[in-house]
């Protein structure tokens, strides 16, 4: 009996298709992420937006998803947290030190003539 096709085939095939999936999944998720607002300015006052606790199955979005509430003109939607980029943390400046107060090492000796 001579298939058609051959299992080699049809696991390239399979491989193909579940690697376009996977791509188109990644594409549609990077885009539906770049859609929502970042940070907590509101998207259409510009107003600071206040977070909303999180509600029933809201934490399956984890940490990176809010629900957020706009004072001003009531807008309510999901923002993005931002900088929680799992491993793209950007680098915190280093903390300056207030520049302690140089002890005189020596007692005030009286200026040279
Ligand atoms: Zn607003």
């Amino acid at each position: 009996m001579d298939a058609w096709w051959a299992w080699s085939d049809a696991w390239i095939f399979i491989g193909v298709f579940v690697g376009l999936r996977i791509a188109f999944i990644w594409l549609a998720t990077q885009f539906i992420v770049a859609l929502i607002p970042e940070g907590n300015r509101c998207v259409t006052c510009g107003e600071e937006t206040q977070p909303l606790v999180h509600e029933g199955g809201w934490h399956l979005l984890g940490q990176r998803f809010h629900r957020r509430f706009c004072l001003s003109c009531s807008w309510e939607g999901v923002a993005r947290t931002p900088s929680t980029k799992r491993g793209k943390r950007p680098p915190r400046p280093p903390r300056s030190k207030p520049p302690a107060p140089r002890a005189p090492r020596t007692p005030r000796a009286p200026a040279p003539r």
